[in-house]
């Protein structure tokens, strides 16, 4: 059911959550200030990564790239290096390749407009939304999946919010509520309430300062909306990687494009591997002469790890093959580095794991 609220009560509705808001914001460090550059990077790293996990991330890039010229001066695999460890690496190529088109088209600054800043890697219409209301005020409503379930639950919609025609009645609903005047705070304040107060599994509706306007509450149905997504099937998949050492404790990296390569090792530096299926130390063999033309290597079963990626469980199997001198012709691009350091290029957490099992 859609909200109708009047336009006195909207504004009252509107007050009591931004007055919430102000007083119970938690403190992050993108929050510190409204510098665009700051809440863009902060956009970024946050999708489909939690808070917790975000922080130090955050931290470690900003001191090393302060501002949007420092990282368009930069090359990637720095960049990369940064975000090592983050995952969904396409994330910080196009973070990258955006701050030189906003250094080399906008004079250094994130653009205002919509269509300007739509035209930038890796923005979409919700990062968009966000970025420009957060740090410009711009009106523009921003519907995360914690806005999301608060406005179900105030209207009492039931269902799956991710069904199309229940995303796009949210959309309107979030645009016709939207506190225009304060687009910054408001859109934050929904997104805070709905991850502290209105929670997916229990929300607090006694102490919710928008309670006296919300449907689900009053007819007792808080607990049941949004209705549970309909599960993907999980594939399981594993991955058998090779660590070769040689006698001065040196290791070979690639760059091996494959079909398990883009979630996994995310076209970073990473172990020859190869999906496998019933016999992994003959498949992963097989590879190495194919790609590496190692002939008759030993491989030494190391302690296999998980990995989960969406809707994937990865089961990554570790060999550890000795060697006395490293492949020099490989088909795929190759580094050799000390096996104690292959932390100095970027690597993905997947290539991590199967150094740990070693290490
Ligand atoms: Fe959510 Fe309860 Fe507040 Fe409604 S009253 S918005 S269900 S916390």
């Amino acid at each position: 059911m859609p909200i109708h609220l009047k336009p006195r009560t909207l504004r009252t509705f509107q007050s009591r959550l931004l007055a919430w808001f102000r007083a119970n914001r938690r403190e992050f460090p993108w929050r510190a200030s409204r510098d665009p550059y700051r809440v863009w990077v902060a956009e970024i790293m946050l999708q489909q990564t939690r808070i917790a996990a975000v922080i130090p991330y955050y931290e470690r890039f900003l001191r090393r790239f302060p501002d949007v010229r420092a990282l368009a001066r930069a090359r990637q695999p720095e960049v990369l290096k940064f975000w090592s460890g983050l995952g969904y690496y396409s994330r910080a190529r196009n973070l990258h390749a955006a701050a030189k088109a906003i250094v080399a088209k906008h004079n250094g600054e994130f653009p205002r407009h919509l269509e300007a800043a739509l035209s930038l890697p890796g923005i979409g219409n919700y990062t968009a939304a966000a970025i420009l209301s957060i740090a410009y005020d711009e009106p523009l409503a921003v519907l995360d999946g914690n806005a999301a379930r608060v406005l179900a639950r105030l209207g009492a919609l039931c269902g799956d919010l991710r069904e199309p025609h229940a995303w796009r009645n949210l959309s309107e609903t979030a645009s016709q509520m939207l506190a225009r005047d304060s687009a910054s705070d408001w859109n934050q304040a929904l997104m805070e309430l709905g991850e502290t107060v209105c929670t997916p599994q229990s929300p607090r509706c006694a102490a919710c300062p928008i309670n006296r306007w919300c449907e689900a509450h009053a007819q007792g149905l808080a607990h049941e909306i949004p209705a549970p997504r309909k599960k993907r099937v999980t594939v399981n998949i594993q991955i058998a990687a090779a660590i070769l050492c040689d006698p001065q404790g040196r290791t070979l990296l690639v760059k091996e494009p494959g079909a398990h390569d883009h979630a996994l090792f995310s076209r970073l530096w990473q172990f020859p591997a190869v999906e496998v299926k019933r016999n992994p130390g003959a498949e992963l063999t097989k590879h190495l002469r194919v790609t590496l033309g190692m002939n008759g290597a030993t491989l030494e079963a190391l302690p296999e790890a998980r990995h989960g990626v969406t809707f994937r469980n990865v089961t990554l199997l570790p060999f550890l093959a000795r060697v006395d001198h490293l492949p020099a012709n490989t088909t795929a691009p190759a580094r050799i580095l000390p096996l104690v350091k292959i932390a100095r290029v970027p690597i993905s957490s997947a290539t991590r794991k199967i150094a740990a099992s070693l290490l």
